[in-house]
């Protein structure tokens, strides 16, 4: 290699060794629940990112624990009474409109500003996004979500972002389907989950040898792995419940997934004898609105009903209407989510990994972490100056970090903020 070879190796390597823009890789395995490591292992990766960062006993989702309010809640520190995208399936009283993740997305139903999108306002931040669970995205790179597409061509394709000679992108968020359409399949305990558990742990095993590949990512990358919610067994029944056997429909709107249904009265006169009907319903609970339990944070929005069903865990509330009645036949379902969120079922994971974070630790299951908490761990990892206020707790997130001292000078300063006891941390400054 002749000198000016070496002299333009060493600038080009000090350059990326101390480039200033912080790295993220964000990851969601979509329904993969906190015990499947525990149930399914050992596995090999999953164990190696134990030692090489930082991970949580479980993660706590928002209620409604669905895929598409929980993906929104990861990106903006959010609960859903707060983001608004309260179901896959939502009806907003105020414009008559109708949102139905698996039809009808438009970009109004995510008014706000993204952690990528605060990510790509700061200098030289540039954000990509693959397949995340959302309409499409403006930020420097983006592809939507496709079913054929293999995992290692998403992790390719990431990297290739990541390591673009012109316009590097300095975060990546990743989204992939299982374990979730198989928790569909089969429930959460089956050989085929034990197989599809194998094989994401067989992806994340990929992803983490390309990335010690590669010196700069390697050094300097933050690495988070995480999900939205768990999964439930489905109790073996051959007859299905339908809400249209125990109310007038012609007296209400209903909205909402197998779960949870969100009820739009056409009159308020009618409210307490549709009450009493739904409360015939087996295996569910109903509340008139403001009776909504205060820990679901599920209450303060137009888009919520004014009556609302919950179904108890492992059983399904169906509409003839709904997908066509198809999702009825329990005979293909043996597993679902949506359920209340604190239950041992719907809980996630949680692990991370990066220069900022500690090696070898453990939040144990004594500790709590909710997934309104990771916008704002985020936002530290990226070095965010500023970011929009959250639903999230710092003394959360504080324990995973080297340097505490950052997230504990914030909370001193915040500390007259603080909006309902111990988690919700209104973050104004990082900084
Ligand atoms: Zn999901």
């Amino acid at each position: 290699m002749s000198w000016l070879l070496c002299v333009l190796f060493f600038y080009k390597s000090s350059f990326i060794l101390s480039q200033s823009v912080p790295l993220l890789l964000l990851v969601s395995f979509d329904g993969f629940r906190f015990d499947y490591p525990r149930l399914y292992g050992p596995l090999r990766y999953f164990s190696r990112l134990e030692d090489q960062g930082v991970h949580a006993h479980s993660m706590i989702p928002t209620f409604t624990t669905a895929t598409f309010p929980n993906h929104y809640t990861l990106i903006t520190g959010l609960y859903e009474e707060v983001h608004g995208l309260v179901s896959n399936e939502i009806y907003d009283s105020k414009t008559k409109s109708v949102f139905q993740s698996w039809t009808n997305m438009t970009d109004q139903w995510w008014p706000l500003k993204s952690i990528w999108t605060i990510n790509e306002e700061r200098y030289d931040g540039r954000s990509g996004v693959i397949g995340w669970p959302q309409h499409s995205i403006s930020i420097s790179k983006y592809e939507p979500y496709r079913k054929e597409r293999s995992f290692k061509e998403i992790i390719d394709r990431m990297l290739k972002w990541f390591n673009d000679p012109i316009k590097p992108i300095n975060f990546g968020v990743i989204y992939f389907p299982e374990p979730e359409l198989t928790g569909y399949q089969t429930g959460p305990y089956s050989d085929k989950m034990k197989e599809i558990i194998k094989t994401c742990d067989e992806h994340l095993g990929y992803l983490l040898n390309e990335i010690d590949k590669n010196v700069n990512l390697k050094n300097n990358l933050h690495l988070i792995i995480t999900s939205d919610h768990g999964m439930e067994e489905i109790n073996a029944t051959d007859k299905p419940i339908y809400l249209e056997d125990y109310v007038d429909m012609t007296k209400l709107k209903a909205f909402g997934t197998e779960t949870v249904i969100n009820i739009f009265l056409n009159s308020m006169n009618d409210i307490d004898d549709i009450f009493k009907n739904l409360s015939q319903i087996p295996h569910t609970q109903i509340y008139k609105k403001q009776d909504i339990p205060i820990r679901y944070h599920y209450k303060n929005n137009l888009r919520i009903g004014d009556l609302i069903i919950i179904v108890d865990p492992g059983y399904e509330l169906h509409r003839r209407s709904f997908h066509g009645g198809i999702r009825a036949n329990l005979s293909t379902i043996h597993g679902n989510h949506g359920y209340d969120n604190q239950m041992d079922s719907m809980k996630t994971i949680f692990y991370a990994s990066g220069p900022q974070l500690k090696q070898n630790f453990t939040l144990s299951n004594t500790s709590t972490l909710y997934n309104v908490d990771i916008f704002a761990l985020m936002c530290l990892i990226l070095n965010i100056t500023k970011c929009p206020p959250s639903n999230g707790s710092l003394a959360n997130i504080q324990p995973f970090l080297i340097d505490p001292t950052r997230v504990l000078s914030i909370i001193e300063k915040e500390t007259g903020k603080l909006q309902d006891g111990s988690i919700s941390l209104v973050i104004y400054l990082l900084g």
